[in-house]
């Protein structure tokens, strides 16, 4: 069985001391892949070193979130661009990531719209997958996706509305659900009416979840198989097939060849 990690943020800070470890222990729970999502300048170029020391294994995904975009240094926004298209002549960028809109930071709206404009273009032009942060935003977000020449979109995360799942859906976009798939019925509902398809798995680490079974715990790809199996329950699928599943998508997505 092959399962996917394909939301982290394995250059996060709270990583720094424990990548190795979370590495290793990722690879004895089965889980192959790890997509690094970076938040700026800074956190992407820590993707690519830790996708570079686990070749196979951990592949980076680089941008500017919506949470970043008014703390950014001067020319971060333009030397991040510069950044994906050097790392993508080299074919060492798998995605564009994390990249998004969030309706708590509309003070400065204009400034998040207009990264996201910059990266989705980046994307296009350079035919890399985007994986996107939608917080209040994603029907928004899907309606005016369509305007770019995007072929792989992922809505990380996905929670609602579920018009615009099903929007999503026939547009061919991805959607990656986590440990909430576990214990959180507005999750499971998502699960159960997405296609298995277009569903990928994903930690979002160190994200923290505080319910059963994860209690605050730090989290870790480790997490993986909880959420497949969840995902299996709500699908009453074999866990085996929806790991099946799930490996494929993730192949076909991010165009890479699991080990
Ligand atoms: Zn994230």
């Amino acid at each position: 069985m092959k399962l996917v990690d394909a939301h982290i943020h394995l250059s996060d800070v709270k990583y720094a001391k424990c990548a190795d470890e979370l590495v290793a222990e990722a690879k004895n729970s089965s889980v192959v892949a790890l997509v690094s999502n970076s938040m700026d300048f800074e956190t992407s170029i820590g993707s690519l070193k830790l996708a570079e020391k686990f070749p196979g294994t951990v592949y980076p995904a680089l941008g500017i979130h919506p949470w970043n975009v008014n703390v950014l240094k001067e020319n971060e926004l333009e030397e991040t661009l510069k950044l994906i298209s050097e790392q993508h002549l080299k074919n060492a960028v798998a995605a564009i990531g994390e990249i998004g809109l969030d309706y708590k930071y509309e003070t400065i709206w204009e400034k998040q719209m207009m990264v996201f404009d910059r990266m989705l273009r980046l994307a296009e032009k350079l035919d890399l997958p985007a994986i996107i942060h939608s917080r209040g935003t994603t029907a928004q977000i899907v309606d005016m996706l369509p305007s770019y020449n995007l072929k792989r979109v992922l809505l990380h995360w996905f929670s609602h509305p579920m018009g615009a799942l099903y929007k999503a859906v026939d547009y061919g976009y991805f959607i990656t659900e986590g440990p909430p798939a576990a214990y959180s019925n507005g999750i499971r509902h998502v699960v159960k009416k997405v296609p298995l398809t277009n569903l990928l798995t994903e930690t979002d680490g160190p994200v923290t979840y505080y319910k059963p079974p994860f209690n605050g715990k730090l989290t870790r790809p480790a997490f993986i198989p909880t959420v497949v199996e969840a995902v299996a329950e709500v699908k009453n699928m074999a866990v085996a097939d929806v790991a099946d599943q799930i490996a494929r998508n993730f192949e076909t997505f991010f165009n890479i060849k699991l080990n």
